[in-house]
């Protein structure tokens, strides 16, 4: 019995490409998912968004980006709040990337503001839980993505909750080439499901999608997306390949 989640697949284009590249790119990835059957997002960087916003116009393809600030305005150099995302026709955002909570000191309290203040901007949050080599060597696997996605949705609502897309993304896994096998990204997939319908009971962890993210690409994405828990993926490298980024669209 297949379930009524559609699918997402969301590009992260990380900090890549100018606002004239990520045109060209955009043009590209048009013609490759033109008639997808799944969700279809695009997350350039923030100098990029408002060139990419106009070229998505008239498109299938939804625009993201790839952090929001929790405050809604003020003195904070240098950040960006959901109500100017939203303004310049973004609708989604990527919170808690690993390699912002590697880099930029993202921690499991932060995510949950971000995640609340984008939900309160009207964007959809994709939420990016998972755990290092370390943990999964050391079997706490289920234990670290239980409490990142149990922190991640501190004090918010379930219909609110059924709105976000999870991304597991083992932080082996991203950027290595080593993608986490289809059972074990299944298997977390459903521990992040199961944790969902503790917080908020059955209905919810059933409409919730949850992605896998980590060396997703063309090869590999018709299995991944073939399992019960994956409802989509979230694609760094291969996602600036339009040619790749469309067949594993065309999979979803
Ligand atoms: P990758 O990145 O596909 O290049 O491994 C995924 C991600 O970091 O979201």
């Amino acid at each position: 019995e297949r379930n009524m989640r559609k699918k997402i697949i969301a590009g992260n284009w990380k900090m890549n490409k100018t606002p004239r590249e990520a045109i060209e790119l955009i043009n590209e990835i048009k013609a490759e998912v033109a008639g997808a059957s799944c969700d279809v997002v695009v997350c350039p960087t923030f100098v990029c968004l408002s060139a990419s916003a106009e070229a998505l116009k008239g498109t299938n393809i939804k625009l993201g980006a790839q952090n929001v600030h929790f405050e809604k305005s003020g003195a904070y150099t240098g950040e960006i709040a959901a109500d100017m995302l939203e303004a310049i026709g973004v609708e989604y955002v990527i919170i808690g990337h690993s390699e912002r909570r590697q880099y930029f000191g993202e921690t499991d309290e932060t995510v949950n503001k971000r995640t609340i203040a984008a939900l309160a901007g009207s964007l959809i949050p994709i939420v990016c839980v998972g755990e290092v080599l370390g943990e999964r060597e050391a079997g706490v696997t289920r234990e670290v993505v239980c409490s990142q996605t149990k922190l991640a949705f501190r004090g918010i609502s379930a219909d609110d909750a059924k709105k976000v897309v999870i991304a597991y993304e083992p932080v082996w896994a991203i950027g290595t080439g080593k993608t986490a096998t289809s059972a074990q990204a299944d298997e977390v997939c459903k521990i992040i499901r199961d944790t969902i319908k503790e917080l908020y009971g059955a209905e919810t962890a059933e409409e919730i999608r949850i992605q896998y993210g980590g060396s997703m690409n063309a090869a590999n994405a018709a299995e991944l997306l073939a399992q019960p828990n994956i409802d989509g993926g979230l694609i760094g490298g291969a996602s600036l390949k339009a040619a790749d980024f469309g067949v594993i669209v065309r999979h979803a």
